[in-house]
């Protein structure tokens, strides 16, 4: 089965907070030359404004359109960008009059949001690389301001840079956390609403087997004695050669297989409600299967299905309960012979693997259809009009009372595959519990996971 392969063709957006920056950054910068405009500058230091204020918004718009088709990219161009941003602002203050202009605002509005945005290490170089910048502009204007006044602001440019990025430092690993505990408080709600659906189906079923149990226990003593009684009187009409005796005896044939298959029902539902406990005794798991594929040949040649054992002669005398192993197999034999078309083969193999054991049913139906898969071993799930939805439960149950799995897969080959692996245990082996294969995935499945 060849696994579909999905490629994912969404292209990387730019997170919110990345955008948020952007916008933030152009709005301040232009918001702020736009007010620092209403200043009124002396007559040499006067600039032409207007085209630089569109200049200013072209090169964001280009910046935005970089973002948005190199979003993957935004920390680079964040600070590239900030190194333009902050040449554009040298320059303003040199020409706008240095030490004097009022322009240098503008560098703390770039330290304020580069530190928020990238913490305090980013915030602290904008701020030094401003002081630095703004001195030079002081320097090359004339005549320049006192250098009390610029290192003042050179001090509070880095300041501002350290505590800002530092408060966004606490603020991002607090929301982090948050994240994080949110995360985990979902993870467990989820776990919590599993486990209480897992308890309620499990309300459900002790209810259903309870029910079902006692009915099965009601009508099992009547229907034992109408199988008595239809025997006597097939013994009385075999006896009689009146007229409409041959088909007296032909209904009550009927009646007999009917009562039979009443009666195989009632004890399922029996099984289901009570498994009984285990009782593991030296026994040979070969002799039981050979014993099985004599029992079901003739139902599997009504079916004109063939029966072909493979039995594995290495396979010592272990501990397990004759009875219930039997009961297990049987099931599975009896499912693979149902699903398998006239003319096929249902293959029964028993195999030494390791420390435990297998008996492997391979048929060679249309295997396990997928839409059945997530209800295979749920009690009274059946695609049969005959079916009780039993089977494979009680054959998983049988498994794990004997600390084995149930397996199944949907072989490449066609059909489907079940096999119940139980631990040799004893001196045999390491214990219970000793299955170490896994089943194919993802076209099959362990009962007991
Ligand atoms: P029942 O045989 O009474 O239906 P089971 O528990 O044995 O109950 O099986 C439940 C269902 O699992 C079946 O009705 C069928 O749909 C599916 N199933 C079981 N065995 C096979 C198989 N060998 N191949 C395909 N489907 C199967």
């Amino acid at each position: 089965m060849g696994a579909e392969r999905v490629t994912s063709m969404a292209r990387p957006r730019l997170d919110p907070d990345a955008l948020a920056f952007a916008v933030l950054r152009g709005l301040t910068m232009i918001g702020g030359l736009a007010a620092l405009s209403i200043v009124p500058l002396r007559p040499e230091h006067q600039i032409h404004l207007l085209p630089l204020l569109g200049a200013f918004i072209a090169y964001k718009g280009a910046l935005f359109s970089l973002l948005f088709f190199r979003p993957e990219h935004a920390r680079a161009i964040f600070l590239a960008t900030l190194g333009t941003d902050l040449g554009i602002v040298f320059v303003l203050v040199w020409f706008t009059g240095g030490g004097e202009s009022h322009f240098y605002l503008l560098f703390l509005t770039l330290v304020a949001l580069n530190a928020y945005h990238f913490g305090p290490g980013i915030g602290v170089l904008t701020g030094t690389l401003s002081a630095g910048l703004m001195g030079l502009a002081n320097a090359l204007a004339v005549p320049a301001t006192a250098w009390s006044h610029i290192a003042a602001r050179a001090a509070l440019f880095a300041l501002l840079g350290l505590a800002l990025g530092h408060i966004a430092r606490r603020e991002r690993w607090a929301r982090a956390e948050l994240e994080r505990v949110n995360a985990e408080l979902r993870a467990a709600l989820a776990a919590l609403e599993a486990a209480r659906d897992r308890a309620l189906r499990a309300e459900q079923l002790a209810a259903a087997g309870r029910s079902s149990a006692r009915m099965a226990h009601e009508v099992r003593s009547p229907i034992s004695a109408i199988g008595l009684n239809v025997e006597m009187l097939e013994d009385i009409v075999g006896g009689s050669s009146g007229p409409g005796m041959g088909e007296a005896a032909e209904l009550l044939r009927g009646i007999r297989a009917e009562v039979k298959r009443l009666a195989g029902l009632t004890d399922e539902y029996l099984t289901f409600a009570r498994l009984p406990e285990a009782h593991p005794e030296d026994d040979s798991l070969n002799e039981v299967v050979d014993e099985l594929v004599t029992f079901l040949t003739p139902e599997a040649r009504r079916r004109d299905v063939a029966l072909e054992a493979a039995l594995d002669p290495g396979i010592p005398l272990f501990p397990f309960d004759r009875d219930l192993i039997r009961r297990a197999a049987l099931n599975l034999v009896k499912n693979g012979i149902e699903a398998t078309p006239r003319g096929g083969r249902v293959g029964i193999a028993t195999r030494r693997c390791g420390d435990s054991v297998e008996v492997a049913v391979a048929d060679a139906g249309s295997g396990v259809d997928s839409r059945h898969v997530p209800h295979l071993f749920e009690p009274f799930f059946t695609t049969k009009p005959r079916g009780t939805g039993l089977g494979l439960v009680i054959a998983s149950q049988i498994a794990e009372e004997h600390g084995g799995t149930l397996t199944w897969e949907n072989p490449p080959g066609g059909g489907a595959r079940f096999a119940l692996r139980i631990p040799l245990g004893g001196d045999r082996a390491n214990g219970p519990g000793a299955s170490t294969e896994p089943a194919a995935a993802p076209s099959g499945g362990r009962a007991h996971d």
